[in-house]
C-alpha cells in the first residue's frame, strides 16, 4: 500500500519533534501533526529556559522549539500545523483523520500530545504568565530569589514545589481551598517543617494582580467570603495536569489520572506499533528534557518495529 506511511507522529513538544528528528534520521519520512493552535508545545508560552542542556546561556521557550522544529525540518520530517481529529489504532494500518477529514494511515504511531496545566481560569493568569506566574517551580524557582511566593494547591506536587521553592525564597505561602492537606503524610510533615513555609486554609484566588508583573494576590476566605490582600512576587499554581489522551479513550489503556501506560522503560503502549513519549506519559518528571528523551526512545522504538516487519 504505497499510500501507507511509516510513522506518523502526533505533538510538536520537545517529544514529537526529537521523534521526528529521529525518525526523519532514521529515512523514515515521518508525518507530524503539530496541533492548530499550539504548534511547539508548552515551551511556547514561556520566556528563559535555562535548564535545557546545550545552551550555556539559556534560550527562550518558542527559540528552542523553532531551533528543535527546523532541525526535524532538515531531515525530511513532514510537518502539518493542524490537529488530529480521530484516531484508529487498531488494527495493523492505523488511521488518523486531520480537521479536515483527510485519513492518513501508518503502520507505526508515536502519541506526544503533552499535558496540559490546570489554570485557576483568572483575568492576567495568562497575561502574566512568565512575568510572576508559574506552573513549575523545578523549571522557574530559581528566578525567584529572596522573594515572597505563594503556591496554590494542597497534593503532593503543590508541597513538592512548596519544599523545593523555600530553598530560593524569602517566604512560601501554600493557599489551600480546605482546611487538610491532600498530600502524603511524609510531604505533609516536610513542608510543616520548613520554617519558610506558611499556610492560608480556606481559601482561594481571587485576584491576580500586578501590570507587566505580578504585585499580589487578593484571596477569598471560601467559608466567609471575606477578601484579604497576599504581597507575593512570585505564584506558583499547583492545581494538577490534564494529560490530552481524550482521543484515545477506549483504544490505549491509561492510568487513573488519564495518562497514557507505557511499557517502562520502552515508550511500547498497550497496542502494537503504538509508542508514548513526553508529558502524556511522564507525570513524575515533566521537563523538556525528559520529553525529549522519551521522544528519542519512542523513535528507536518505532524504528526497530518497523525493521521487524521487513
Ligand atoms: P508539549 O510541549 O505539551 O507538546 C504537546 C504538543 O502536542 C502540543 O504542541 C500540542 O499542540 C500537540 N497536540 C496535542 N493534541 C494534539 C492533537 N490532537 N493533534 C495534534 N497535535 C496535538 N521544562 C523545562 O525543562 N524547562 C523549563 O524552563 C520549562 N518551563 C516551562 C514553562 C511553562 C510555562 C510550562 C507550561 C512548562 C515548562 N516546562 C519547562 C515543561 C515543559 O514545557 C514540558 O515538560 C514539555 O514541553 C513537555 O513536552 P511534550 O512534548 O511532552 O508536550
Amino acid at each position: 500500500m504505497s499510500d501507507v506511511r511509516n510513522v506518523i507522529i502526533i505533538g510538536s513538544g520537545p517529544a514529537g519533534y526529537t521523534a521526528a528528528l529521529y525518525t526523519a534520521r532514521a529515512s523514515l519520512k515521518p508525518l507530524v501533526f503539530e496541533g492548530a493552535v499550539t504548534a511547539g508545545g508548552a515551551l511556547m508560552n514561556t520566556t528563559e529556559v535555562e535548564n535545557f542542556p546545550g545552551f550555556r546561556d539559556g534560550i527562550v521557550g518558542p527559540e528552542l522549539m523553532d531551533n528543535m522544529r527546523a532541525q526535524a525540518e532538515r531531515f525530511g520530517a513532514e510537518l502539518v500545523p493542524d490537529d488530529v481529529v480521530a484516531v484508529d489504532l487498531t488494527g495493523e494500518i492505523k488511521t488518523v483523520t486531520d480537521t479536515a477529514g483527510t485519513v492518513h494511515k501508518a503502520r507505526a504511531v508515536i502519541v506526544a500530545t503533552g499535558s496540559q496545566h490546570r489554570k485557576l481560569g483568572l483575568p492576567n493568569e495568562d497575561a502574566l504568565s512568565g512575568r510572576g506566574v508559574s506552573w513549575c517551580a523545578t523549571c522557574d524557582g530559581f528566578f525567584f530569589k529572596d522573594q515572597d511566593i505563594a503556591v496554590i494547591g494542597g497534593g503532593d506536587t503543590a508541597m513538592e514545589e512548596a519544599t523545593f521553592l523555600s530553598r530560593f525564597a524569602k517566604s512560601v505561602t501554600v493557599v489551600h481551598r480546605r482546611d487538610t492537606l491532600r498530600a502524603s503524610k511524609a510531604m505533609q510533615e516536610r513542608a510543616f517543617a520548613d520554617p519558610k513555609i506558611s499556610f492560608i486554609w480556606d481559601s482561594e484566588v481571587a485576584e491576580v494582580q500586578g501590570d507587566q508583573k505580578l504585585s499580589g494576590l487578593k484571596l477569598r476566605n471560601v467559608k466567609t467570603g471575606e477578601l484579604s490582600d497576599l504581597a507575593v512576587t512570585g505564584l506558583f499554581i499547583a492545581i494538577g495536569h490534564d494529560p490530552r489522551t481524550e482521543l484515545f479513550k477506549g483504544q490505549l489503556e491509561l492510568d487513573e489520572e488519564g495518562y497514557l501506560k507505557v511499557e517502562a522503560p520502552s515508550t511500547r503502549t498497550n497496542i502494537t506499533g503504538v509508542f508514548g513519549a513526553g508529558d502524556v506519559v511522564d507525570h513524575t518528571y515533566r521537563q523538556a528534557i525528559t520529553a525529549a528523551g522519551t521522544g528519542c526512545a519512542a523513535a528507536l522504538d518505532a524504528e526497530r518495529f518497523l525493521a521487524a516487519l521487513t
